[in-house]
């Protein structure tokens, strides 16, 4: 179903700066897997969707909240192969519906608000035993496909990074993109692996849970200080930052994943992270629908 993207490419990226370390930099474009759906989503719901009988009548629920691309993706994931899905929204619903969630009713989701005290229990036996009965042959699928079926499937991207890469590097929010990577990397490839959250502790714990410990720490590198504040927190200098990549290379980044992770790949270039020589992909996980929640003319794309 969703194994072959023909859509993805891979964009190299040049500049004096590069040319000066010797690095080579390329862009693998999961965006543009689809202009809405972030590319790393429809690999993390890979194995999920594969493994379901349709004709069973299966609903499949999942969590996010107002401006979630994992929501969005899973509803699209859903009508694209007949799967009734309905997405659990944290909060009271909104007046006005966000861009994503209208997203979601578009493609066919049920939502249902739930308030945030709530949201915060939903993993706890009795809420997921509720929707259980709520609905028969319920598949629950973890906020941002935070679960080792997630993992697997997001491991599908290294299908497309070629063995001459030395590093790949991506951003993290959950993280199961990234130990998913990890867990298919080649041993002479290094994993860099930026937080877009303040403070993410427990990452180590969810690379050892999301990889079942099976994974070379050597190759693993978490670069905590681009966050910018925090999750969905930008500043003046991200933005501008964005705009120049932009600009100058045709590469549109979103503000609360890639961007920072673009700009994570410049600093690290810049202080002589990379040696010479080496070649770097950044994965382009998409998310460029969340840009819509900026007010107009914040970028120049
Ligand atoms: C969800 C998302 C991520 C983070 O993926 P995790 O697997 O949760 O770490 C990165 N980039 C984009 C664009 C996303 O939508």
């Amino acid at each position: 179903m969703l194994s072959s993207h023909p859509n993805i490419t891979t964009q190299t990226i040049d500049n004096n700066l590069l040319q000066q370390k010797k690095i080579q930099l390329q862009v693998l474009r999961l965006d543009k897997v689809h202009p809405i759906i972030s590319g790393n989503k429809i690999f993390k719901l890979h194995y999920y969707i594969e493994g379901l009988d349709k004709k069973a009548g299966k609903t499949i629920i999942t969590f996010g909240g107002a401006y979630s691309n994992h929501l969005v993706a899973t509803a699209y994931t859903c009508k694209l192969n007949g799967i009734t899905c309905v997405g659990i929204v944290r909060g009271e619903a909104p007046k006005q519906l966000s861009h994503t969630l209208q997203h979601c009713t578009e493609y066919g989701m049920q939502l249902q608000f739930i308030s945030r005290e709530a949201y915060h229990q939903k993993e706890n036996n009795d809420f997921t035993g509720q929707l259980q009965q709520q609905y028969e042959n319920a598949i629950i699928i973890p906020e941002g496909g935070y679960a080792i079926a997630g993992a697997k499937g997001a491991a599908l991207i290294m299908n497309h990074v070629a063995d001459e890469i030395t590093h790949i590097c991506c951003a993290a929010g959950t993280s199961t993109t990234a130990a998913g990577l990890l867990s298919n990397i080649k041993p002479h490839q290094q994993l860099i692996v930026f937080p877009v959250l303040k403070g993410l502790n427990d990452i180590d714990q969810r690379f050892d849970f999301l990889t079942g410990k099976n994974f070379n720490k050597e190759q693993l590198h978490i670069r905590d200080g681009y966050h910018f504040g925090g999750y969905a927190k930008k500043t003046v200098e991200l933005i501008q930052f964005m705009n120049t990549l932009y600009n100058e290379h045709w590469l549109p980044t979103d503000f609360v994943y890639t961007g920072k992770m673009m700009y994570g790949v410049m600093n690290l270039l810049q202080n002589n992270f990379f040696l010479p020589g080496s070649k770097v992909l950044c994965i382009h996980t998409g998310g460029l629908q969340g840009n819509l929640s900026l007010p107009a003319g914040t970028l120049t794309f």
